[in-house]
């Protein structure tokens, strides 16, 4: 079995224990890699520190930023099939969506390399005896903790914008998928960032991620992952007054209205609810569909639930297995204890007789007390239900503690663009589920989470504003 290393202060160093990589699709071990230590942690907040404190990142001309960004993007892209191998194989999902995510890597430092010469102050006027401007500095160190669902792609959606506004980065990877990443950064070393500035590490979230979290070296903290977690840390950086990005779960609602195309909200919904398996933040979980239309789209919901191929990732599939054991038995009880609750599962609920840990497509009816209708499920799991009105439909999609994006499919604009005014969330997708790319800011409320990541709104999360106030001399 290969083994992989951490990447603390510009070398990859192996460690005394390892962690096991499993691949989901066969329910074997897959790879190695080396756990990270609290010493290992120590020694990458230290690179960083030095990294910051000598300037060598922060203190340049941006645009030098711009060319090592650059550089790394093209790296990235270079070694994108190669990725998504390892990608498809840790973590289950398909090898298109594993290439995506090596391709939406690339992309993030591109985009963010366009912004490292722009991050610009203003004026402020106080009269003509004084000149005041504001500056955007840098945290120094950003602590990045990252979810396995989409490890490549959300790594380098925080990575990119820190460096860009000249951050030295901590990165801890998870647990169950975090091979694709050494790859990931093993292409943007070679762009010729000073060393510290980057440092990887994988281990355990309660012991070495809770350390970096802690660490009085911690400038900030870029968190995406579930709720409990994210409420744990913020409780930890409460202690420093830590400033935090928090990336949350959801239990996101889209709403069919009366005139909504079916074709075109079958299109979304195979994607909103079926991609990665649902392991999805922003995944379309809850469907609701205005009672004159609800029979009809019920139906053909389930039938395309059931039309869909199920595989190992290598082959593409429509539905690749979620990403472990653990999570394989979490999804089914919570459909089995919706089951309990009066819920009607309308096709799947099961795992198929396959190898590897599948969830079958899964369309539920419930009722929106009910915690299928409320939870995050984090699976291929669909909850639908009907609404009568406008206001019926708005009470019911912003009806959860989460708030992290929502849906309207309609074809009238105003009444579209009226429902989606009232939804809470950060991202309101009209007529496409997932409208939108890494150029549009994406975060929630409630729940879901606070602070905006992807766009150009993104890289004031890795800044602080100075203000610089100068008296003139009276002359
Ligand atoms: P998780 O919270 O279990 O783990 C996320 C990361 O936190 C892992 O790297 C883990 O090791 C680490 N961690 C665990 N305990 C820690 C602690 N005490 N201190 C510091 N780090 C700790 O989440 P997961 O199961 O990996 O990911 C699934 C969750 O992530 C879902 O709830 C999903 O909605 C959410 N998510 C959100 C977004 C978003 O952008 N909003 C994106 C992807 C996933």
């Amino acid at each position: 079995m290969q083994h992989y290393l951490n990447y603390i202060d510009g070398q990859w160093l192996n460690a005394e224990r390892r962690l096991t990589v499993m691949n989901p699709g066969t329910g074997e071990p897959h790879a190695t890699i080396a756990q990270a230590s609290i010493e290992d942690a120590d020694l990458a907040m230290a690179a960083a520190r030095r990294c910051v404190n000598s300037g060598a990142l922060s203190e340049v001309r941006p645009a030098r930023r711009t060319t090592w960004m650059l550089k790394a993007a093209e790296a990235i892209r270079a070694i994108a099939d190669e990725g998504a191998l390892v990608a498809c194989r840790e973590n289950g999902k398909s090898l298109n969506d594993a290439r995506d995510e090596f391709i939406e890597a690339a992309r993030y430092f591109e985009y963010y390399a366009g912004m490292a010469d722009k991050i610009e102050g203003i004026s402020v006027p106080l009269g003509k005896d004084y000149v005041d401007f504001t500056q955007y500095v840098p945290f120094g160190v950003s602590v990045q903790i990252v979810p396995w669902n989409f490890p490549v792609s959300i790594c380098a959606r925080s990575l990119a914008p820190a460096l860009a506004a000249g951050n030295a980065v901590v990165i801890k990877s998870p647990e169950i998928s975090p091979l694709a990443m050494t790859l990931l950064v093993k292409a943007v070393e070679q762009a010729g960032f000073p060393q510290g500035a980057i440092n990887l590490l994988c281990g355990k979230g309660s012991e070495v991620g809770s350390h970096l979290v802690k660490h009085p070296d911690a400038n900030q903290i870029v968190f995406t992952g579930s709720v409990p977690t994210g409420q744990r840390i913020l409780k930890d950086a409460a202690e420093r007054a830590t400033p935090s990005v928090m990336e949350l779960g959801g239990k996101s609602a889209a709403i069919a209205l009366a005139d909504a195309d079916l074709d075109t909200l079958l299109a979304s919904v195979k994607v909103g609810i079926f991609f990665n398996a649902g392991q999805v933040c922003s995944a379309m979980s809850r469907l609701l569909v205005q009672r004159s239309r609800y029979d009809e789209v019920k139906a053909a919901v389930v039938a395309l639930a059931e039309s869909l191929s199920m595989g190992q990732g290598e082959s593409n599939p429509d539905l690749t297995p979620v990403v472990s054991e653990g999570q394989q038995r979490q999804v089914l009880a919570m459909i089995e204890q919706a089951r309990a609750e009066g819920a009607t599962v309308l096709t799947g609920g099961v795992a198929p007789d396959l190898s590897g840990y599948f969830v079958a497509p899964t369309v539920i009816e419930a009722t929106p007390d009910m915690r299928i209708a409320q939870e995050e499920v984090f699976g291929p799991v669909l909850v639908i239900m009907p609404f009568d009105d406008e206001d019926e439909a708005v009470a019911l999609a912003n009806g959860t503690d989460f708030g992290l994006v929502a849906g309207v499919f309609g074809e009238g604009l105003s009444q579209t663009l009226r429902v989606a005014n009232r939804l809470r969330g950060g991202q309101v997708f009209i007529n496409e589920w997932f409208a939108g790319g890494i150029e549009t800011p994406f975060g929630g409320v409630g729940l879901s989470g606070f602070g905006r990541e992807k766009g150009q709104e993104a890289i004031y999360s890795y800044v602080q504003t100075r203000n610089i106030g100068i008296r003139l001399s009276r002359g």
